[in-house]
C-alpha cells in the first residue's frame, strides 16, 4: 500500500505527486514530512479515481485495512490544481449501530447521534442524490430524529441504509468519481482554467472527531488577510462541530486571536493555538506558501487535517508573493511567476471616491473591483458601436453568456440580473479587469424594453448614465468623483523586481496629459503613440478643427491652422514636460476629416452660424467630403500629401515645443511617426517637408535639435515594403489594429456583427481585433520587420495597436525580436510583468 501508485499511504516518502494524485495529497505529504499531528491517509491517483467512474474498483479491504478497524473515515477531493474544485467532503465513513453504540460511550449520545445524523444526510445527498429538502420537515434532534433520518432514507431509496464501512466507502468513492466525469463539473473547472482531461485523485483520511468530551472542535487559522494579504491571523473555531462547521455563520464560534467583539482560542485554548500558529508557521516557511491550516481539536488534542492555499484576492495575491521573497522564502523570480499578470487589474482599477455622494440605484454581489461610469447599453452588438464611437458605455444583460464577450471587452463596466461570484459575467469581469456587479436582485431588469428599474421605482434607459461600483457591488445613477488606482509598496516593489528582468520595452499610448501622467505613474518607459486627433475632439477645440477644414484657400487655411498651432504646441510641451526626457512619438493626424463634421441637422446648423456660411453650403460640403470607405480612403499620410499644412503645423508646434521644453531640461528628441503608410515616396514627400519645418524652426530660435522620424506600418503593402521604407526613417511601430482590418479586409468597426458567428462556428479562433492573429498579421509582422532591420540594422521596432498590452502579443514580439511594445496606461503594469515572466521563462528554459 505505502509504494503502491494508485492507491498509497502518505507517508514522507510515499510516491505522490501533485500531477498524479492532486494537490490536497501531496499537501497532506508535505504536511507528514513536517510531523505535523496529520491523521491516517491514504490518496488515490487519478488513474485509479477514473477507473472507478469505469466501474474498477481498488481492493478496498487493503485501503481498510491501514486504519484502526473502528475508525471513521472521511473522503476529499483533491484535484492538481485545488481552485479547480471537486465534490463536496463526505464525514464520518464506516458509522452504522454499533459504531454508534460504542461512541455513545465515547463521546456522548448527542455527539454520537449528530455524527450519524450527519453521515445519513451527506450519504442521502452526495451518493444516493437524493434531494436535501427530504430531511426537512425532521423536527427536534436526538436519536428519534436520527430514526427518522434513516426510516426517509430507506422509503426513498427503497433500501437499507449500508451498514459496514467497505459498502459505504465504495458508494462514497463512486459517486465522487463520477460526479467529476459530470458535464457540469467538467465545465465549472474548464471555466477556472482546468484542461479537459483533469484528473481527480481522492484522499481518505481517519476522522479525529471535534466533538465529545474535553475540549473538542474543528476550525480553520492562517496568517494573513485574504483581502489585504497583510499579516493577520484569522480564522475561526467551533466547539462541538466537523469539517469547515466554524465558517458557516454559527454566532457560537470563537475567534481565533483574543478580539473585543467575542471569546476568543487564544484565550480559551492557549496551548493548541500556540501550537497551531507554530504549525502554520511552519507551513509557510516549508511549503513555501501561505496556507490555511485547517485543523481539529478531540480532547485537548490538536491534529492537522488539512493545508490550502490561503484564498486570495489580486492584492493579496501580490501581497503574498513579495513578502515570501521578502523573508527569502522564495526567490524574487519565483514571486513574480507566481502573479497572472491580468490579475494585477484589480489592483489598478480606478475606484468610486469614498468622499463623493452616492446615488444608490441596486446592488448585488461585488464580482469584479473597480468603477466606471457609461451609458447603459443592453446589447453585446450596442455596447461594441458605443465602443467604436469612443463612447463609455455599461453593459445591462439577465445573465452573459460566451457570445457577450465581445461586447464585455467593448464595455467599460457589466451588470447582470443573475449569476454569483464563479457566473461567466464575474468569471470573464475579472479576467479582463472590468468592473462588475452580479446577482442584481433588487433592480427589474427589461432589455427588450430598454429598461432597468431601480429597487425605489426609478426607471433608468438606455443611454442613462450610471456608475457600477464593482468593489462594493453597488450600481450608482450618474457620474461621481472617482479615485484612482492605489498602488502599494508590495506592488512597487513586483513592479521593480519585473523590471529588472525584462528584456523589451514597454511604453504607453497616451493622446492628453492626463494619459501622460498615468503612463509616468505606472513607470512606462514613454510614450509609443499619441494619436493627435484625439487633442482635437474637445468642443473649443472642435471649432477652430471644422473652420480649418472647411477653409476655401490655402490662405484661408494657414489661417486658421496659426490658431491651431498654439494649442498643439502646448499639448506636445505639457507632454514632453511629464515624460521628463521619456521618449514621446507623437503620430501625425490620422482620421478622414469628415470624422470631424456634424452628422445631424442640429450640429450642422450651429456650424453654419460659427462659420456665418448659409446651412446649405454646409451641407453641401460635407456631402462633397463624404467617402464611400473612408477607412480606406483619405485619411493619415494621404490627408499629409495632399493637405500638407495640417501636417507642417503639428510639426511647427512639435519642434516648437521641444525647443520649449528643453530649455528647462535635458535636449528632448521628439520622435515624429506618420501613419498609414503605404509607398515609399509617401514617407520621403512628408519627409522633406517635415525637414523644412525643423530648419525654419532651429533658424528663427537659433537652436539646434534632433528629432526621430518614424513609419506606422498598418498597411500590408508598408509591411512588404519595409525594407524600402526603413531607408528613409528610423522606426516603424506596427499599428496592428488597422493592420488586422486590412489584412483580413475586416472592418474594425462592423466586424462585431458577425464575429462571434466565426468564433462560435470556429473560422477564426479568436476575434484577431483581440488577440493577435499570430499566423497571418503575425506573418506581416515578422515580415516586415525583417526586411526593416535588414535594410537598417538600428531601426527600432514596436507594436502600437491595442495587442501591445496582450501577454501573448507581447511573447510573439520579444521573439520577433522588437525593441518595446506600447499599450493603453493601465495595461502597462500588467505588460511589464508579463515581459518580466517571458524573460525569467526564457533564462530559465
Ligand atoms: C492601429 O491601427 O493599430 C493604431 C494604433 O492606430 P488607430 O487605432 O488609431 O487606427
Ligand atoms: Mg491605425
Amino acid at each position: 500500500m505505502q509504494n503502491n501508485p494508485n492507491t498509497t499511504l502518505v507517508t514522507p516518502t510515499a510516491p505522490i505527486t501533485a500531477k498524479t494524485h492532486g494537490g490536497r495529497a501531496k499537501c497532506l505529504q508535505r504536511l507528514a514530512r513536517l510531523d505535523l499531528p496529520v491523521p491516517t491517509t491514504v490518496a488515490l491517483s487519478f488513474d485509479a479515481v477514473l477507473d472507478i467512474a469505469k466501474g474498477h474498483f481498488p481492493d478496498i479491504d487493503a485501503i481498510l485495512t491501514q486504519f484502526p478497524p473502528e475508525a471513521l473515515l472521511c473522503v476529499r477531493p483533491s484535484s492538481e490544481d485545488p481552485d479547480w474544485g471537486g465534490p463536496s467532503a463526505v464525514l464520518n465513513i464506516g458509522m452504522n449501530d454499533q459504531r454508534f453504540e460504542t461512541l455513545c460511550g465515547t463521546l456522548g449520545v448527542d455527539a454520537a447521534t449528530a455524527l450519524f445524523s450527519r453521515f445519513v444526510q451527506s450519504y442521502a445527498i452526495h451518493v444516493d442524490r437524493l434531494d436535501p429538502d427530504m430531511f426537512d420537515d425532521i423536527e427536534g434532534e436526538g436519536t428519534d430524529a436520527l430514526h427518522r433520518a434513516l426510516e426517509a432514507y430507506e422509503s426513498e431509496t427503497e433500501t437499507p441504509f449500508p451498514t459496514t464501512r467497505a459498502a459505504q466507502l465504495t458508494g462514497v468513492l463512486k459517486s465522487m468519481a463520477r460526479a467529476w466525469e459530470g458535464t457540469s463539473a467538467r465545465l465549472l473547472r474548464q471555466a477556472k482554467g482546468a484542461p479537459a482531461d483533469a484528473g481527480l485523485g481522492l484522499v481518505i483520511q481517519q476522522m479525529a472527531f471535534g466533538m465529545g468530551h474535553g475540549e473538542s472542535g474543528s476550525g480553520v487559522l492562517q496568517l494573513v488577510s485574504s483581502k489585504t494579504g497583510k499579516p493577520q491571523i484569522t480564522g475561526r473555531y467551533l466547539r462541538q462541530s466537523q469539517g469547515r462547521d466554524a465558517l458557516s455563520g454559527d454566532a457560537a464560534s470563537l475567534y481565533i486571536t483574543r478580539d473585543p467583539r467575542g471569546p476568543s482560542l487564544e484565550e480559551h485554548v492557549p496551548d493548541a493555538f500556540a501550537q497551531l500558529v507554530a504549525h502554520a508557521r511552519q507551513m509557510r516557511q516549508k511549503l513555501r506558501e501561505e496556507m490555511q491550516v485547517e485543523f481539529t481539536i478531540e480532547n485537548g488534542q490538536l491534529h492537522i487535517l488539512d493545508g490550502v492555499r490561503v484564498a486570495r484576492s489580486s492584492r493579496a495575491t501580490v501581497r503574498i508573493a513579495v513578502e515570501l521573497a521578502r523573508d527569502g522564502i522564495i526567490p524574487t523570480q519565483e514571486a513574480l511567476m507566481r502573479v497572472e499578470p491580468r490579475a494585477l487589474n484589480e489592483l489598478l482599477h480606478r475606484q468610486v471616491d469614498r468622499h463623493a455622494k452616492r446615488d444608490v440605484i441596486g446592488s448585488g454581489i461585488a464580482a469584479s473591483p473597480g468603477a466606471a461610469t457609461g451609458r447603459v447599453v443592453f446589447t453585446a452588438t450596442d455596447a461594441q458601436a458605443s465602443a467604436a464611437r469612443r463612447e463609455d458605455c455599461i453593459l445591462v444583460r439577465r445573465e452573459t453568456a460566451p457570445e457577450d464577450i465581445r461586447g464585455m471587452h467593448a464595455a467599460s463596466a457589466v451588470i447582470t440580473e443573475r449569476g454569483g461570484v464563479t457566473s461567466h459575467a464575474a468569471v470573464i469581469g475579472r479576467g479582463i479587469g472590468l468592473p462588475c456587479v452580479v446577482g442584481v436582485s433588487d433592480m427589474r431588469f427589461e432589455p427588450s424594453k430598454g429598461k432597468l428599474i431601480a429597487n425605489d421605482g426609478r426607471v433608468i434607459s438606455a443611454g442613462d448614465v450610471i456608475t457600477v461600483d464593482g468593489t462594493n457591488g453597488t450600481i450608482l445613477l450618474g457620474a461621481p468623483e472617482m479615485q484612482e488606482a492605489a498602488l502599494d509598496d508590495a506592488f512597487n516593489a513586483l513592479m521593480e523586481w519585473a523590471d529588472a528582468e525584462r528584456d523589451i520595452g514597454i511604453r504607453a499610448n497616451a493622446d492628453t496629459p492626463a494619459d501622460a501622467q498615468t503612463a509616468r505613474n505606472f513607470d512606462a518607459q514613454g510614450i509609443g503613440l499619441c494619436r493627435t486627433e484625439h487633442m482635437f475632439f474637445e468642443p473649443g477645440r472642435l471649432t477652430v478643427m471644422r473652420e480649418m477644414i472647411f477653409a476655401e484657400t490655402s490662405d484661408d487655411r494657414r489661417a486658421v491652422l496659426e490658431r491651431l498651432l498654439p494649442m498643439q504646441r502646448d499639448d506636445f510641451t505639457q507632454l514632453f514636460r511629464i515624460m521628463q526626457g521619456k521618449p514621446v512619438c507623437i503620430r501625425l493626424f490620422d482620421p478622414p476629416l469628415h470624422e470631424f463634421l456634424p452628422t445631424d441637422r442640429n450640429g450642422q446648423r450651429e456650424l453654419a452660424d460659427a462659420l456665418d456660411l448659409p446651412l446649405s453650403d454646409v451641407t453641401r460640403r460635407i456631402e462633397e467630403m463624404a467617402e464611400y470607405n473612408p477607412m480606406l480612403g483619405m485619411r493619415g499620410v494621404r490627408m499629409g500629401i495632399t493637405v500638407p499644412e495640417i501636417y507642417d503645423m503639428q510639426a511647427r508646434a512639435i519642434f516648437e515645443a521641444t525647443v520649449e521644453a528643453s530649455r528647462e531640461s535635458d535636449p528632448v528628441v521628439p520622435e515624429i511617426m506618420i501613419p498609414l503608410v503605404s509607398a515609399k515616396r509617401e514617407v520621403e514627400l512628408v519627409r522633406s517637408r517635415i525637414d523644412g519645418v525643423a530648419a525654419a524652426v532651429a533658424t528663427e530660435q537659433h537652436v539646434k535639435f534632433d528629432y526621430r522620424l518614424g513609419v506606422m506600418v498598418e498597411t500590408p503593402r508598408a509591411a512588404l515594403r519595409a525594407g524600402e521604407i526603413a531607408q528613409h526613417c528610423s522606426f516603424l511601430s506596427f499599428g496592428t489594429n488597422d493592420l488586422t482590418q486590412m489584412t483580413y479586409g475586416l472592418s474594425r468597426d462592423d466586424a462585431g456583427r458577425f464575429m462571434s458567428d466565426y468564433v462560435r462556428q470556429e473560422v477564426f479562433a479568436e476575434d484577431p481585433f483581440h488577440s493577435l492573429d499570430v499566423e497571418g498579421v503575425g506573418e506581416l509582422l515578422q515580415l516586415g520587420s525583417a526586411r526593416g532591420r535588414a535594410a537598417q540594422p538600428d531601426l527600432t521596432l514596436s507594436i502600437c495597436g491595442e495587442h501591445g498590452g496582450n501577454p501573448e502579443s507581447i511573447a510573439f514580439c520579444r521573439q520577433a525580436g522588437f525593441d518595446y511594445v506600447s499599450c493603453s496606461p493601465f495595461r502597462v503594469p500588467v505588460a511589464r510583468l508579463a515581459a518580466a515572466q517571458l524573460a525569467i521563462s526564457h533564462k530559465i528554459g
